[in-house]
């Protein structure tokens, strides 16, 4: 691991101020924010992140979850996932999150990763992990290994020449059907970004993974009120019970009147280069009587643009059945 200073930072500004000497908040930056460190620590110890200077902002006032004035939830960036998963509110308004946190990594895991680092966690793909390996994530311009190489557990959505790597995260995928806003305080004062417009397609720019600038420091997330009467549900699927990553999964938040869907969100993980919403499936099932035709249909249009490589075909028909088994879990007693 490369030698590093370590800051410990007591109020946001003096984060944000560290952070902007970074040229760039993407790989490559060489100031980085540390939370949890469950990403950020490995990925050093693989020579992968090589920040000069890492500031710790775990003394920031940023680990409350709180309702907010008009309804919905405010969690604050430094929120442990399992505090997060945990939270009766969050269990009982917003299960699909629950389930999607817990269904992720381990307990102790979960005990350290935060909100604002799990957002930002960065991709399994093990030739990216591999400083020995071409990888234009790690090294823009070098090439793909995963293209032509081990790619079964990659991504079929959202991919480009350039890079098919998939987004981890199983509580961001739960966050984009809960169409989270994600808040951000830089240099040029405070935004508020939703979901679907955080996370980047990796385009011929893979590096570059959401649209933070430096010292920009996600502060929290907040949740709309949940929908009068929804019904939610994250399924994962993977190659065993625990400790391990998504294949495909699927986060649905659905409300059911008079036997039809009235309203219905849904995202996929394990399959995309982002948390993948598909509006396009959420809009055919609207209206539509509750039951397997209508969810196959809203799944075959879900999965319309997945383009498969060598090993990773098997992915499109796992991520079907897993949208249509957790509509079936999410309507079957509404
Ligand atoms: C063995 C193992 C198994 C795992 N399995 C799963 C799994 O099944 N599913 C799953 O979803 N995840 C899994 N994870 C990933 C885990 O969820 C993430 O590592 C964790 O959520 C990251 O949170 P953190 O607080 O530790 O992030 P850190 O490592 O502290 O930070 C991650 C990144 O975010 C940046 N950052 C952190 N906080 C902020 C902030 N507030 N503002 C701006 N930038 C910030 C850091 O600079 C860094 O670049 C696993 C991890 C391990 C090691
Ligand atoms: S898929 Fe992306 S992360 Fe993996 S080797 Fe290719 S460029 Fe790197």
């Amino acid at each position: 691991m490369q030698a590093f200073e370590f800051l410990t930072a007591r109020d946001a500004s003096a984060a944000i101020t560290a952070g902007a000497k970074s040229s760039t908040a993407q790989q490559g930056a060489s100031v980085r924010f540390v939370a949890g460190g469950t990403t950020l620590l490995d990925l050093m110890k693989l020579n992968v992140e090589r920040p000069g200077q890492v500031v710790d902002i775990n003394r920031l006032a940023l680990d409350k979850v709180e309702p907010l004035a008009g309804g919905g939830l405010k969690i604050g960036a430094t929120v442990r996932n399992s505090d997060l998963a945990n939270h009766p509110v969050v269990q009982h308004d917003y299960a699909v999150l629950s389930q999607a946190i817990l269904a992720g990594a381990s307990g102790q895991l979960r005990n350290m990763a935060t909100t604002g680092g799990n957002l930002l966690q960065r991709t399994r793909c093990m030739y990216f992990r591999d400083s020995a390996m071409a990888c234009n994530k790690r090294e823009p311009g070098t090439g793909c290994s995963a293209i032509d190489g081990a790619n079964r557990t990659l991504a079929i959505l959202g991919t480009s020449e350039h890079c098919i790597a998939t987004n981890p995260s199983d509580m961001n995928v739960a966050m984009a059907a809960l169409e989270a806003t994600i808040h951000v305080q830089g240099v040029k004062g405070e935004r508020a970004i939703p979901i679907a417009d955080f996370h980047l397609l990796p385009g011929d720019t893979p590096q570059r993974e959401t649209v933070l600038e430096p010292g920009d420091l996600i502060t929290h997330v907040t949740l709309a009120p949940p929908a009068r009467g929804n019904r939610s549900f994250y399924l994962k699927l993977r190659d065993r019970a625990s400790y391990e990553f998504a294949l495909a999964s699927a986060a649905v938040v659905v409300t059911v009147e008079d036997g039809r869907i009235a309203r219905a969100r849904i995202a996929l993980g394990g399959v995309g280069t982002k948390p993948w919403r598909s509006t396009e499936a959420e809009a055919l099932l609207e209206r539509q009587p509750v039951g397997e035709p209508a969810f196959r249909t809203a799944a075959d249009e879900a999965l319309r643009g997945a383009r498969a490589r060598s090993q990773n075909g098997f992915k499109i028909e796992l991520a079907k059945r897993c949208l249509v088994h957790a509509l079936k879990q999410a309507t079957q007693t509404a």
